[in-house]
């Protein structure tokens, strides 16, 4: 093997690594079928230790998520708190109204948190199928 073989070779595992990086073992990429799962799986699981792949249907979760998921759970804890705050505030008679206004509030703090999460797990940890 001569020197420009080698370092050929050695050429082709770095860009096949590079692609790799985009493809299988990211965040964003079924580890089954290797399609971009998108956003919405993550906003429909409730955490992002369970979730199903939009195309093929197979049961995935993202590698070390322990600390995302206890954030996550912190901010929605908190977030309840503040949200039944407010509504009691702005609705102080009605019930019924107040629930809805805390639903409403519940849902409008925890979308931009929410897209902020699967933003962060599609950049920064990797999807697993499960098993
Ligand atoms: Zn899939």
């Amino acid at each position: 093997m001569t020197i420009d073989e080698g370092s050929g070779s050695r050429g082709d595992n770095f860009v096949k690594a590079i692609a790799n990086e985009g493809t299988a073992g990211d965040g964003k990429h079924c580890p089954k079928c290797a399609r971009d799962i998108g956003i919405w799986p993550i906003f429909k699981a409730a955490l992002p230790s369970s979730l199903r792949c939009p195309h093929c249907g197979a049961r995935i979760h993202y590698a070390d998520a322990g600390l995302v998921i206890a954030a996550m759970l912190t901010a929605v804890a908190g977030l309840s708190y503040l949200a039944y705050v407010v509504a009691n505030k702005l609705v102080p008679e009605n019930a019924s109204v107040r629930l809805w206004t805390f639903c409403a509030l519940l849902v409008a703090m925890w979308v931009p948190i929410e897209y902020a999460v699967a933003r962060f797990l599609r950049q920064n940890r990797r999807l697993r199928a499960d098993g």
